[in-house]
């Protein structure tokens, strides 16, 4: 884009977005360091003072490339190359010694070690996490407009959206919900605003590069594509689309076609199942080509690819269009992915969102397991409290969470079999430690645990590099008002084929003390999704290349995207990308959902066989919990794997 397009943008004014690095930026001064060096008995100096024990040091506040923020994962890149342990020096020993560590502070971590101390309360656990906040992928954005502290604090998830999984919780994900106090049918009741929007509609953006013109279009257009009856043609009318794929459109929502007459419903469905939604439109439902765009992104959000790479049974069981007249059975296929067949499967609602996603569930936890860290005791109180991160890791608690410590190493002390030990080395802020325990549970990421730990059985080993995490980008905005949302009448704008796919108002609620905006001229978060991929390779190898574009990607190219498509998309509602943005956080996750089979790439492999099978076996003393360990990315079953995990440890 041109200087002067950039201008137009705003590109040059300021907003809040700093690019910290590994939050060293955050609470530089290091007054009364003395006082809590202590807590760090290894800690050769005060200059050695962690960045969480500093004053003030508060991440969720960091604006710019959150997520996998810069500083988190490079020394991950140089094990899996090789070239990590040439230049990282000696360790040296902190002296200390566990009865539990766990890598990774993500919900599965927080939970593991809530599930081992249930059973264990004397223990003494480590969480050890690369990142400068814990919660994994369930971390949370805090704004404060105009960069004042005391302006009303707006919240948004950076990761994790919701309580909301395909399956039913399981007895252990639901009780551990209610030990934190959380109902979430109940809340969704008590605590959303639904009057906020009232009067707001969803939206679909057709943009001009490829459909020809810019134009926002009002309608039912639904969640995964499927058109209302009723409103159907009026919305049709309106889209850009040429006449023939508008008949399309319309056929497609309304027909009763039976595409494979003579076939009985398993049939139909074992069919479905072997292509893809993109070769039924295309091939069996026969569509317009041009009408392709409008379905191409609508699974991304839950699967990070297109409908080039998801069956169409899968499809069907989102409720995208085209099935009416197969007459399916109702229910799941095995050959249907975890998502879909849970979607094929009807359920009581468990669904709510905290204000920040599940970083509450985060919260919950760590206040749990260190209740100095924050006050209160109450899932309500916790969205607005302050939390102390100097209380994370301190010699005087039995549970310490230390953040930015990538862990590097992991090795028992002799034989898997009968080490009474396991050996940690982890490297943080460029000095390398290590630390041992009588266990270790890995609720990191599958595809990380051969190179901390090269002991694992070689075909353990290859099983764990199988699955592709899923890379994602929630992006969220800062707007001075929504006065262009409520002109337009709009609440949530699908962009089929822009750089992000979605824009939405955040959804207003009243929880405790959090209240989100009422009103149309008040500051409000706006959320964006972005997954990058490569439509027509297999699913796994787009998740590579979506990986690879995001991590080269700059924090001024998501920035020049962004404005300029909310200028295109909110324009006619007085917007001005310019004038109206006050802050930016993209958060990225390259390695964000864990990996599903795809039975159209995958195998089927033999009970017992799939890789995630052979991958997640207690290792001597060590279990692996973490949501990959499922091939399912959602927060119970991250919580699940931890339960596993500490079990197997525990009755070893
Ligand atoms: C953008 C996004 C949105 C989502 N939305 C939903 C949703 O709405 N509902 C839902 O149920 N699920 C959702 N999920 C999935 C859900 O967040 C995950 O399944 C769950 O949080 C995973 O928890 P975890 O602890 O297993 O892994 P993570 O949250 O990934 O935590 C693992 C932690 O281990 C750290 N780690 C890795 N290697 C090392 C190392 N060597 N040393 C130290 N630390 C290490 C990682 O950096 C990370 O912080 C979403 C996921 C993403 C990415």
């Amino acid at each position: 884009m041109s200087k002067s397009r950039d201008r137009e943008l705003g590109m040059f004014r300021s907003i809040t977005r700093r690019d910290f690095l590994n939050g060293v930026a955050i609470g530089a001064g290091a007054a009364a360091t003395s006082s809590l060096l202590p807590s760090l008995a290894w800690a050769e100096s005060a200059a050695d003072l962690a960045a969480q024990d500093k004053p003030g040091y508060y991440p969720p506040t960091l604006a710019g490339m959150r997520g996998s923020h810069p500083g988190s994962f490079e020394d991950a890149h140089k094990l899996r190359d090789g070239n990590f342990w040439k230049s990282a020096g000696k360790p040296t020993d902190t002296g200390e010694s566990y009865d539990l560590i766990i890598v990774g502070g993500g919900i599965s971590g927080l939970a593991a070690a809530h599930f081992w101390r249930a059973q264990k309360p004397d223990a003494r656990i480590l969480i050890l996490d690369n990142h400068d906040d814990f919660g994994g992928h369930a971390k949370r954005n805090e704004f404060h407009p105009g960069g004042r502290p005391n302006s009303r604090m707006l919240l948004v998830n950076g990761g994790t959206w919701a309580i909301e999984s395909p399956v039913p919780y399981s007895k252990v994900a639901r009780g551990l919900m209610e030990e934190l106090g959380i109902y979430p049918a109940e809340f969704a009741k008590k605590y959303y605003s639904h009057d906020t929007y009232k009067s707001l509609k969803r939206g679909v953006f057709f943009d001009k590069e490829t459909f020809g013109t810019d134009k926002l279009v009002i309608g039912s257009l639904g969640e995964f594509g499927n058109l209302e009856p009723e409103g159907a043609a009026k919305f049709v009318e309106c889209t850009p689309l040429p006449e023939e794929a508008r008949r399309d459109l319309i056929r497609l929502a309304t027909g009763k076609q039976d595409f494979f007459p003579g076939l009985s419903s398993a049939e139909k469905k074992d069919r479905l199942t072997r292509m893809s939604y993109k070769k039924f439109l295309l091939e069996v439902a026969k569509v317009d080509p041009r009408l392709v765009p409008v379905f191409q992104t609508q699974p991304h959000g839950l699967f990070g690819v297109g409908i080039d790479a998801v069956n169409a049974l899968d499809c069907w069981a989102l409720q995208m269009p085209g099935f009416d007249g197969l007459k399916l059975d109702p229910g799941p296929h095995p050959r249907e992915g975890y998502t879909a067949r849970g979607f094929a499967t009807p359920q009581e609602p468990y669904t709510y969102h905290f204000p920040d996603g599940n970083a509450t569930i985060a919260r919950l936890l760590v206040r749990k397991l260190i209740p100095s860290v924050a006050a209160g005791t109450t899932p309500e109180d916790i969205v607005t409290a302050k939390f102390d991160y100097s209380r994370l890791d301190r010699s005087d608690s039995p549970i310490r969470i230390r953040l930015s410590s990538i862990v590097a190493g992991v090795r028992h002390s002799g034989d898997p079999a009968s080490a009474k030990e396991v050996g940690v080395t982890y490297l943080r802020n460029g000095k390398l430690y290590s630390t041992r325990a009588k266990s270790l549970v890995m609720a990191c990421w599958n595809m990380m645990i051969p190179y901390l730990s090269p002991e694992f059985p070689e075909k353990q080993k290859e099983a764990l590099h199988y699955g592709v995490k899923i890379p994602l980008v929630y992006t969220s905005v800062v707007l001075r008002n929504w006065q262009s949302f409520q002109k337009l009448g709009v609440r949530q704008i699908f962009t089929p084929a822009m750089y992000h796919v979605e824009v939405a108002l955040e959804i207003p609620q009243n929880i405790g003390d959090f209240h989100s905006p009422q009103s149309p001229d008040e500051p409000v978060v706006v959320r964006m999704e972005r997954t990058p991929c490569s439509p027509g390779m297999s699913e796994r190898d787009q998740h590579r290349v979506g990986r690879a574009e995001l991590l080269s990607t700059s924090f001024e190219t998501f920035e020049r995207n962004i404005r300029d498509q909310l200028g295109r998309v909110l324009g006619g509602g007085g917007f001005d990308p310019a004038r109206d943005l006050d802050a930016i956080t993209v958060n990225r996750w390259p390695h964000g959902y864990a990996y599903e089979y795809n039975y159209l790439f995958d195998p089927e492999w033999p009970e017992g066989q799939s890789p995630v099978e052979i991958a997640c076996k207690r290792f001597g003393r060590i279990a692996i919990a973490n949501s990959d360990a499922a091939a399912a990315a959602y927060t119970d079953t991250a919580i699940d794997q931890a339960h596993r995990a500490v079990q197997e440890l525990l009755t070893a």
